[in-house]
């Protein structure tokens, strides 16, 4: 295996599977675009990167919302739906906050073992749950561990949902400090960056209070940088003008 690829699948480590050679490469791969479109990163002319949250919401979203509150800066969350009906106040309030909203799943399956019709119906019920809850309808997806399938985009595109992945991973499902959380997304961002953090986790078991502890840092260490947190919509749409 190249260095290069190794980079492309280290990000989805995380989830294993048995999947070999090819087939792993184009469903586990974070950038591959072999089987649909994905985004990993955005627009690199302006000095910016995007702060993305996975698995929630969760009980620590509500202290992510504070921090992101006091720091003046939006995120995106990428929610399942299964905790977004465990979590209704907290999902409306990640709206009311002005933040932007994906899906994340309802079960958190990796699609790669799910036939066709169950990865439609994690897609649309996620759509749904998130609607009926919040009022907003999302149009970005990203797959849980982003593991994607022909199925998978057969669903998205069905839906009307851009698939988006990340560049810049704080690996903070692993058991890192708050400093090795940040140290790693301060190291590794650069203009255009979609950082990947978790504000719950799948199996709603483990807590993200290091993840919380890490936010002020990595928004700090991004500001002595240079560089701006912004939405996800500013960093990966193009304006119109420039188009
Ligand atoms: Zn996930």
């Amino acid at each position: 295996m190249t260095a290069a690829l190794q980079i492309l699948i280290g990000g989805a480590a995380l989830c294993g599977g048995a999947a070999t050679g090819a087939v792993y490469y184009a469903t586990y791969a974070v950038r591959t675009q072999w089987l649909g479109p994905a985004v990993w990163r955005g627009r690199g002319d302006v000095s910016s990167v995007a702060l993305t949250f996975d698995d929630g919401p969760s009980p620590d979203t509500e202290r992510i919302l504070d921090i992101l509150e006091q720091c003046g800066v939006g995120a995106t969350f990428f929610m399942v739906g299964r905790h977004v009906e465990r979590h209704p106040e907290t999902a409306r309030r990640v709206v009311a906050c002005g933040h932007d909203i994906g899906n994340h799943s309802y079960s958190h399956p990796i699609y790669l073992y799910r036939r066709a019709r169950e990865t439609y119906r994690q897609l649309a019920r996620t759509q749904d749950v998130i609607s009926d809850v919040t009022g907003v309808r999302p149009t970005w997806s990203r797959p849980p561990c982003g593991v994607r399938t022909r199925a998978y985009f057969d669903a998205a595109r069905a839906l009307g949902l851009c698939t988006v992945q990340w560049t810049v991973s704080g690996l903070d499902w692993k058991r890192r400090s708050p400093q090795s959380i940040a140290g790693r997304v301060i190291e590794h961002a650069a203009p255009g960056s979609i950082v990947l953090l978790h504000d719950g986790d799948s199996a709603g078991k483990r807590d993200r209070s290091r993840t919380v502890a890490a936010l002020p840092l990595i928004v700090d260490g991004l500001t002595r940088r240079g560089l701006h947190v912004s939405s996800l919509t500013q960093l990966i749409h193009t304006p119109a003008s420039e188009a």
